[in-house]
């Protein structure tokens, strides 16, 4: 009898483990386009046409190369519009019983799949460097995980910048070379972008007729076959690699891609390999074309943080879904989705989230994130918005970077202390505040930054938690030096700040 072979929508690699395990000559391959795996959050548009369009060109190519593929697509009559639906009626079609899947990056998806009537076998995601039990005994006994010695373990393990056993330069980690403000260039060359094919075409015009959700669809432009990725991973290394480091951290007015690769969805969708992203970089390092602070910030951003995080999502399983150590309840302010805001970096984070579902990372941490934990906003709501908003999210790399390092609402397995800033960051590392609708340099009063009421708002109602912490204390010692009458005007324009979000007022 044949057997299932699911390949879900970021399982797009021609070796992934459910294929591997497969014989093409008895088994038929399952791809489903349904409505259910998109109703739990409100994806970006952009978000769902690089899925359908990427399944559907890697559908192709699987038939190309020999497989039967049975490809539910989203407007079949016949379409049930969940995966389990789909996966019996395909098994009731072939006459299978059993199903061969890797293992999903969703816990929800896991569940529904090990609920169903056949004997289903769930192969390990070995796309990853570091396998749930390497990271588990890693983990063991140890009490705190610190991504920094999880990092020089898998450049030993890999061989990553490595000279013997020493890192290459001397150090293993060079980013006080990284924290440098952006200028502006005219010369800086923007990422390549993918004019939509027929195929992209079609799915394009089935999204603009389904999903009204937050987002801009059009112009579409992201990598969706591997040739292209493989293609955007050259412009990268040739173009960007050699400032990502020194700009990694900044943040520039009509600047969304910086120095940053963007290849974030075509890795998480599978059309490319960590290791040949590292690779890329290293050989360009090697070749001398890029200096080695850029090599080794962006080979520390795969082996060290996206492997770390898929190690602590795997560690922790769907409890970590529910963490709210801070106790934090407030609703999701209408700004992050498009709603009017007088401050000019929020504007501009979720203003290029709309229009190209990206923001790089210091925008997410920085100021969409740092900005929902001084308010005290559901830590829930924010992951929704994560989850929905970004092209490369899903729940194994979207919900530690939210829960863990932005919210800091699993107590600390992500981040030993909270990433939270006043506006003095933001300013330092940008050119939002100067076109502000607040003044960065007021620190308290009608006119000031929320960030820089909202900061010591955040301290001291936290008081009890954090002024023990060693990385925290000075900041306290900082706060209870300031004159009294000063504290109060600043909770008390937090206070107001916070008001004005309950009661959906412009803030
Ligand atoms: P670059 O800056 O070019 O970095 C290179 C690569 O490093 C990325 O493509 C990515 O694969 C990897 N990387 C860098 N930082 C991280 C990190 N913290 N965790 C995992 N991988 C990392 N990344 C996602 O892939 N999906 C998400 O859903 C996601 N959600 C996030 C939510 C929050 C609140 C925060 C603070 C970060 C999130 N990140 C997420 C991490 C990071 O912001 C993105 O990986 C990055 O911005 C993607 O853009 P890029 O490809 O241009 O990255």
């Amino acid at each position: 009898k044949p057997r299932l072979i699911l390949v879900l929508g970021d399982q797009l690699s021609a070796d992934l483990s459910a294929l591997r395990a497969a014989d093409p000559a008895r088994d038929l391959v399952v791809m489903a386009e349904v409505t259910g795996e998109g109703a739990s959050v409100p994806h970006h548009p952009q978000k769902i046409a690089l899925i359908l369009s990427a399944m559907r060109h890697f559908a192709q190519d699987l038939r190309a190369a020999g497989w039967q593929v049975a490809y539910s697509r989203l407007d079949d009559p016949g379409n049930g519009q969940t995966l389990a639906a789909e996966l019996l009626r395909r098994a009731a079609d072939a006459g299978a019983e059993a199903l061969i899947c890797t293992h999903p990056g969703e816990w929800r998806v896991l569940a529904d799949l090990q609920a169903l009537p056949l004997a289903v076998t769930v192969l390990p995601d070995d796309r990853f460097l570091c396998s749930p039990g390497d990271f588990a005994a890693w983990a063991e006994g140890r009490k705190e995980l610190r991504m920094e010695w999880f990092y020089r373990d898998m450049r030993r393990k890999t061989g990553l910048l490595m000279e013997g056993d020493k890192p290459a330069g001397g150090q293993w980690n060079l980013d006080a070379e990284n924290r440098k403000r952006a200028e502006r260039s005219l010369l800086r060359p923007a990422p390549l972008r993918f004019a939509p094919d027929a195929v992209t075409e079609e799915v394009l015009t089935l999204v603009e007729a389904r999903f009204a959700h937050f987002g801009r669809l059009r112009p579409f432009g992201w990598p969706v076959t591997r040739a292209q990725a493989v293609q955007a991973l050259d412009d990268f290394v040739t173009h960007r690699l050699p400032s990502f480091g020194a700009e990694q951290d900044a943040m520039l007015e009509g600047e969304p891609w910086l120095s940053h690769s963007l290849l974030s969805a075509a890795l998480n969708i599978g059309l490319l390999r960590p290791l040949e992203l590292c690779r890329a970089a290293e050989d360009a390092w090697r070749a001398g074309r890029v200096p080695l602070n850029a090599a080794e910030g962006f080979i520390r951003q795969i082996i060290g943080w996206r492997e770390f995080v898929r190690g602590i999502w795997a560690l922790k399983g769907p409890a970590y879904l529910e963490a709210n150590a801070l106790g934090h309840g407030r609703a999701l302010p209408a700004a992050y989705w498009g709603g009017e805001t007088r401050m000019a970096c929020l504007r501009a984070a979720v203003g290029q989230t709309g229009a190209l579902a990206y923001a790089h990372h210091i925008q997410r941490l920085m100021v969409t994130g740092n900005f929902a934990l001084l308010a005290g906003v559901d830590p829930a709501a924010v992951h929704q918005w994560y989850l929905s908003v970004y092209i490369d999210a899903f729940e194994w790399v979207e919900a530690p970077n939210t829960l863990g390092m932005s919210q800091w609402a699993d107590g600390g397995v992500v981040g030993s202390k909270p990433y939270v800033s006043s506006g003095a960051y933001i300013d330092r590392m940008s050119d939002h505040c100067r076109g502000c609708g607040y003044k960065v340099a007021e620190k308290a009063g009608e006119a000031a930054c929320p960030f820089n009421l909202l900061y010591w708002h955040f301290l001291d109602r936290h008081r009890a938690r954090f002024e023990r912490n060693p990385r925290m204390a000075q900041m306290y010692r900082t706060w209870d030096r300031m004159p009294a009458d000063h504290r109060a005007r600043v909770m008390n324009g937090a206070e107001t700040v916070l008001a004005r979000l309950d009661r959906g007022d412009v803030v």
